[in-house]
């Protein structure tokens, strides 16, 4: 038998020889070939080609409709083939939900192959309705407002997402997307080199003079929330003012009125004019707002009235015993007041866009059990920068979870099968990262879990919130304390590598907390908007909830039994939350037939034509490519029940079937001249090419 040449080899599980550099190489070849799709088995790994590369016209589109996976080369749209025709029952097994998983670090593309997966759905199952329009429209739109500029990635997504599309005989019927952990925090503050969401620079390049004029809109660089991205705004004017009129564009198409698009760029320019409100310190020790027309600005745009929003932001007011109680902000809390405040207006901006999108692109009608879904599944890819944060923790547990998922889809429950089935099996090693979940979500004495306990002390302080961590977790191996016992540093051993965490502010990020009296104010809001959100709270399943603990204040007029919508349930802190939608997106997921895309980055400099052998061979080792590749050779990715197979193939047999199940199934892989299957306790155990050769065969008797 002879061997394709370097870099021709389409699927992994094909090459003669397997070890770490074996593939390596081959993805190198293929990828200076411009080949940067690859199959192994059914999986599809991608290394992304940070260029155009022209290969997702019309053409490709057609070619990949229906088509049987190995008469083209491997290619994205060959992934929402497969899955499409698996949830219409046309692939050997039942119709059923499908999910995509796609992973990779930040920048590796997994926002790109998701656009082009929907894209290419669409194309399936065409009807040219106006939800399949609107269904296109929805991510420019959540990526004006959820991505950024970030070292890793020039739009990176801020924030996961998972996308239903609802199909009843093969139409699309709907969408429905949940969204997970907007990272709030860069609205305020921004690394060095990165930016805040692109909206901002998309409206400030866009507005016309006129508008800005009304929105009290200066130039970028006046913006302190927008430090790092004056000059980008400068350079690409252009470019940023077609952005915000696709935006609204987008918005038109999608649905959303010009009473709601004006309200929404009241708010933002309202947010932007809050940042630029600072503080200084009175003989008393009291924050005073140091520009009064600042807090003017910013109000007028808020819809409020200038003074109390000058005092939500610089004290408290407490109730005891029929007696105020007054206490001021230092400087250094009334800034911390003012950006809560503006994370919480934008943090809600942002799930009511979803929300919004949601009502728009729900089914038109009751959807009965006839109805099937694909699922996309686009988070945060693993990140790892000098300064990790809250945000950074967050991220990299969901890409455990996501790694666990995989490793028990592919290693685990796959090996257990054939044991259960008694096929002739050699184990396949895989390293298990379980422990690392453990460390995440354990209780008593997981990570979250201490951070939840440190998080209801008003006075714990970061370095209490790190003397737990350091004094609970010592034993765990994948948990690294930092030498120096004053220092705020901790190090997890990922599963992807090691990261350095600074514990800076988790606390008060992990509790969320909206500041006494600001969300009486906005609910008080003018903007009709800003009003709608605040006192709404949507429950979106799946969902970061966007509930705030209770003020005191409140609190007490809660018990005089005002109900209040807000915060009638008790409010679960963010690290929970993330922690509990993580775990439903699971059970999801785990009851859908899943697919998965592997995305690689080649660099680390966005660079097209560059492929960093150490950099991508980190990637391969971690995600555990060389042991997929050999469980996907050996193993058997179709495995129907001997009925199951019966049903669909009994057909092809020229002769009377035989009585027994398993004896039938033989009779019927015999009478099509297969061999290389196995026949185990309850199924059928094949391969790709069985069940490509069986489609044949069924097409040459029909
Ligand atoms: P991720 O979502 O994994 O962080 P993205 O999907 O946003 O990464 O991709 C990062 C960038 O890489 C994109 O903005 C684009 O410039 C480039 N890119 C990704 N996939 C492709 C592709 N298939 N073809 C061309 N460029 C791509
Ligand atoms: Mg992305």
């Amino acid at each position: 038998m002879e061997y394709p040449a370097l870099g021709e080899v389409v699927d992994l599980t094909e090459l003669p020889k397997l070890d770490e550099k074996v593939l390596l190489n081959e993805l190198k070849a293929r990828y200076a070939k411009d080949k940067i799709y690859t199959y192994i088995g059914d999986i599809l790994v991608a290394v992304n080609p940070f260029r155009d590369l022209g290969i997702y016209g019309k053409d490709a589109s057609d070619k990949y409709k229906m088509s049987k996976r190995a008469s083209h080369p491997p290619h994205i749209y060959a992934v929402a083939d497969a899955t499409y025709q698996a949830m219409m029952g046309h692939s050997g097994n039942d119709p059923n939900n499908q999910c995509i998983l796609i992973s990779g670090e930040s920048g590796a593309g997994k926002t790109e192959s998701t656009k082009l997966i929907i894209r290419q759905l669409i194309e399936l199952c065409k009807g040219n309705t106006q939800l399949e329009q609107q269904i296109l429209q929805v991510n420019p739109l959540l990526e004006a407002f959820g991505n950024a500029m970030t070292l890793m990635n020039d739009n990176s997504s801020r924030f996961g997402k998972y996308i239903q599309l609802k199909f009843k005989h093969g139409n699309v019927m709907g969408a429905k997307i949940s969204e997970y952990l907007l990272e709030k925090s860069r609205l305020v503050r921004q690394s060095r080199g990165e930016e805040n969401f692109h909206i901002f620079y998309y409206m400030l390049a866009g507005l016309s003079q006129e508008q800005k004029q009304k929105y009290s809109l200066g130039p970028a660089d006046s913006y302190r929330y927008l430090s790092n991205g004056a000059q980008c705004l400068k350079k690409h004017a252009e470019r940023l003012s077609m952005a915000y009129e696709e935006v609204v564009n987008h918005m038109d198409l999608v649905g959303f009125n010009a009473d709601e698009q004006e309200d929404l760029f009241v708010i933002l320019s309202g947010v932007l004019n809050l940042g630029n409100v600072t503080f200084e310190m009175n003989d008393h020790e009291a924050a005073f707002v140091t520009d009064k027309t600042k807090v003017q600005a910013a109000a007028s745009l808020l819809g409020v009235e200038a003074k109390d929003l000058e005092e939500v932001l610089t004290f408290t007011e407490t109730f005891a015993r029929g007696e105020s109680i007054r206490r001021n902000y230092t400087t250094e809390q009334a800034e911390d007041s003012r950006d809560a405040t503006a994370k919480a207006i934008y943090g809600r901006m942002f799930g009511w866009i979803v929300n919004k999108i949601n009502q728009l692109l729900a089914p038109k009608e009751i959807l009965g059990p006839e109805a099937m879904e694909i699922d996309i599944l686009d988070i945060f890819g693993f990140e790892h920068f000098e300064r990790n944060s809250f945000e950074q923790a967050c991220i990299n547990l969901a890409n455990e979870q996501l790694h666990f998922f995989f490793n028990k889809h592919i290693f685990f429950m796959e090996q257990e099968e054939y044991k259960r089935e008694g096929v002739d099996w050699t184990e396949i090693k895989f390293v298990d990262n379980q422990p690392l979940l453990d460390l995440f979500i354990a209780k008593p004495i997981g990570l979250i879990a201490l951070l939840d306990e440190e998080s209801q002390f008003p006075k714990a302080t970061d370095s209490t919130f790190v003397q737990k961590l350091n004094k609970n977790l010592q034993g765990n191996k994948y948990f690294i304390k930092s030498p120096n016992a004053k220092s705020d540093l901790f190090t997890i051993a990922h599963y992807a590598g090691k990261v350095e965490y600074s514990a800076s502010r988790w606390l008060e990020k992990n509790r969320d907390t909206i500041p006494a009296g600001v969300l009486e104010l906005l609910q008080r809001s003018k903007n009709h908007l800003l009003q709608l959100v605040f006192k709404a709270a949507f429950t979106r399943t799946g969902t970061l909830a966007l509930q705030n603990r209770s003020s005191k204040k409140r609190t007490t007029r809660l018990k005089k039994g005002t109900p209040d919508p807000v915060t009638s349930k008790r409010k679960l802190t963010v690290g929970t939350q993330f922690k509990n939608s993580l775990q439903v997106l699971m059970e999801r997921m785990s009851v859908a037939t899943p697919h998965f895309v592997r995305c690689i980055k080649p660099n680390n400099d966005k660079l097209p034509k560059a492929f960093d052998d150490a950099y991508v061979n980190a990637q391969l080792l971690y995600t555990g490519m060389l042991e997929t590749t050999k469980i996907r050779r050996e193993g058997y990715a179709y495995r129907p029940l001997f009925s199951d197979f019966i049903e669909r193939y009994d057909i092809l047999l020229r002769q009377p079937r035989k009585d027994d199940d398993k004896a039938a199934c033989l009779q019927i892989l015999q009478t099509a001249g297969l061999n290389g299957y196995h026949l185990g306790k309850t199924k059928v155990f094949m391969k790709l090419h069985h069940i490509e050769s069986l489609a044949v065969k069924l097409e040459e008797i029909s």
